[in-house]
């Protein structure tokens, strides 16, 4: 092996929640990936115990109302497209957004 290996635990750690994010990039991504496959039960416990963290994030967040401010925005860029799509003749046009 001629890889750097991270320090272990807190490098190890912090690439986890990076992982399970699916934020970690490049050497480290890789690097973790073989720390991984080559079996280490505390980061392979650590990334499930993240994953289920980072499922409740995802669920976490409370249903939000836009402001009066975006939703008027969101109405003034989605109205032209709404009516220009109601007004095609033909449904295989490609739906697009200019933003
Ligand atoms: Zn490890």
């Amino acid at each position: 092996m001629t890889r750097r290996l991270l320090l272990h635990p807190e490098d190890l750690a912090a690439s986890a929640a990076l992982f399970a994010l699916g934020s970690l990039q490049g050497e480290q991504k890789a690097i973790f990936e073989q720390h991984i496959a080559e079996g280490c039960g505390i980061c392979g416990q650590n990334l499930l115990d993240l994953a289920a963290v980072t499922e409740s994030l995802a669920l976490a967040a409370p249903p939000a109302e836009p402001s009066a401010v975006l939703r008027r925005k969101l109405i003034e860029r989605t109205r032209p497209w709404m009516s220009e799509t109601s007004n095609k003749t033909s449904t295989t046009t490609s739906h697009r957004l200019d933003l």
